[in-house]
């Protein structure tokens, strides 16, 4: 398998090449040049195998550059009853007949990033080894994604991660989370300042070209095409789970933000999984909703951008849209480009044709969005109906997920965090506190191993050059 850019820059790489990459030279993001068609008896395969296993054939139609044992060993070593919790790894749990959440939330963080962050680890650890080399990763978070990358590479060799993070602003159970964390090659660095003073502190030091290339600064952002790849196996495991025929569709319903969890579904439809539909479930930052209603793709601005109780769906621009906009596209690089490179880039949006548009339904994109008066109903009613608490971007996805339901066709809504990283808001909704998992009640008490900085590009450069 070969990965080109979508952005039209034809040289094609190889799945190791572009593992520790983030966009393609040419601004793009990596695909893989065709997607690899998986048959009915393929199917009926796989429906037996362990997730680990299952994992290991999906990822070696991607992945001709490790040794098939190896990598083998590296799913078996990351899908684990020991750290997701159960030996299905993505349980369903049924709500009702032909309607059912499925749990990506039982890694070490609580939410569904752990899924392909901790595969990521294991796969760099390898590929880092194997060259002789080290690679220091570094990072902005409000929450989610830098504790996921900060669990998934603790104790691996040859990687450090520096995270940077808003002192006092992520939520004290996502403090202790992170800064809890005692191994040696994990730095929290809390910035006086906020989310976005974090950010463009990592983007000045990556556009240090001599700093990056001299301390081999790296990235793990939702970009990275091995991480919507791991993302691509709970489909078909959620498939199977929900099946018994493979003459059986279902559809999902993804709480979304950058786009990359749901663009792994559209990774598992092309290949042939039986999807009926894929339902982008957004928040109040509902870019994507309007792009499935109107053919529109406008980026907010910050003044636009809602601070909401599903934060980790705040985005005022969905990083990996590209990816399904150049399928949409048939492909056209050269019109990707001018999209995204050029109409972004300049007027903050694009409007596809009224000929391209009528197309989405052939991918089997449907779209809606949620309020918090809406998150707030949806867990009150499922708590009260089925006795299951669920967070607030799971929340999302169900209230859509009703919207968009079809008779017959089974409903998977992917629950995508644990209640228990949101507790504020299910206390607004319920009065109750949510449970933790066992081993995290006293989390908050832990030592903290972080260090306080002013907003300044200087000081960080000087702790990763000082803790390398
Ligand atoms: C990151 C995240 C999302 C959004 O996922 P995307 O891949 O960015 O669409 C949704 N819910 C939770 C809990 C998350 O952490």
């Amino acid at each position: 398998m070969r990965y080109v850019s979508t952005r039209g820059d034809k040289t094609e790489r190889r799945f190791c090449e572009i593992l520790l990459e983030g966009l393609a030279p040419d601004g793009g993001l990596y695909l893989p040049l065709q997607y690899p068609k998986v048959d009915d008896a393929t199917l009926s395969k796989w429906r037996g195998l362990a997730y680990a296993d299952l994992a290991f054939e999906i990822l070696s139609l991607y992945i001709d550059d490790i040794p098939a044992e190896d990598l083998r060993a590296i799913a078996r070593r990351t899908y684990t009853a020991e750290v997701f919790g159960t030996p299905e790894i993505t349980p369903l749990k049924t709500l009702e007949p032909g309607l059912a959440l499925e749990a990506l939330s039982n890694g070490p963080t609580l939410a569904f990033k752990d899924m392909a962050m901790q595969l990521l680890g294991q796969l760099f650890e390898y590929e880092l080894k194997r060259r002789g080399e080290t690679l220091n990763i570094l990072g902005a978070t409000s929450g989610d994604t830098g504790s996921a990358a900060e669990y998934a590479m603790r104790g691996k060799q040859g990687v450090n991660v520096f995270m940077l993070s808003p002192h006092g602003r992520m939520s004290p159970f996502q403090q202790a989370q992170m800064f809890s964390l005692q191994d040696a090659n994990i730095h929290n660095i809390a910035i006086e300042g906020v989310f976005d003073d974090c950010q463009d502190i990592v983007k000045a030091v990556s556009n240090d070209l001599d700093f990056k290339r001299k301390y081999k600064i790296g990235t793990v952002n939702s970009i990275n095409w091995a991480r919507l790849l791991a993302q691509v196996v709970y489909y078909f495991a959620g498939y199977f789970q929900a099946t018994k025929f493979n003459s059986e569709k279902v559809s999902f319903c993804v709480p979304s933000g950058n786009f990359g969890n749901v663009c792994a579904g559209h990774v598992a439809r092309m290949m042939g999984l039986p999807i009926a539909k894929l339902v982008v479930a957004t928040n109040e930052n509902d870019v994507l909703d309007e792009f499935f209603r109107i053919g529109v793709y406008r980026v907010r601005g910050s003044a636009e951008t809602h601070e909401t109780s599903s934060p980790s769906m705040d985005i005022s621009k969905a990083s990996n849209f590209e990816r399904f906009v150049f399928d949409l596209l048939g492909r056209d690089g050269a019109r990707t480009k001018a999209l995204f490179g050029e109409a972004v880039a300049k007027q903050g949006r694009f409007e596809i044709s009224a000929e391209e548009f009528a197309r989405i339904a052939g991918y089997g994109f449907a779209s809606g969005r949620s309020t918090h008066a809406d998150r707030l109903a949806t867990i009150r009613s499922c708590y009260a109906s089925y006795g299951v608490l669920i967070d607030t971007h799971t929340a999302d996805g169900l209230k859509v997920a009703l919207e968009q339901r079809e008779a017959g066709v089974t409903m998977l809504v992917l629950e995508t965090a644990l209640p228990a990283k949101f507790a504020a808001t299910i206390q607004e909704a319920l009065a109750i506190e949510p449970p933790r998992p066992a081993g995290l009640e006293n989390i908050e008490a832990l030592p903290k191993r972080v260090t306080v900085m002013p907003v300044d590009v200087q000081q960080v450069k000087d702790f990763v050059r000082s803790h390398v």
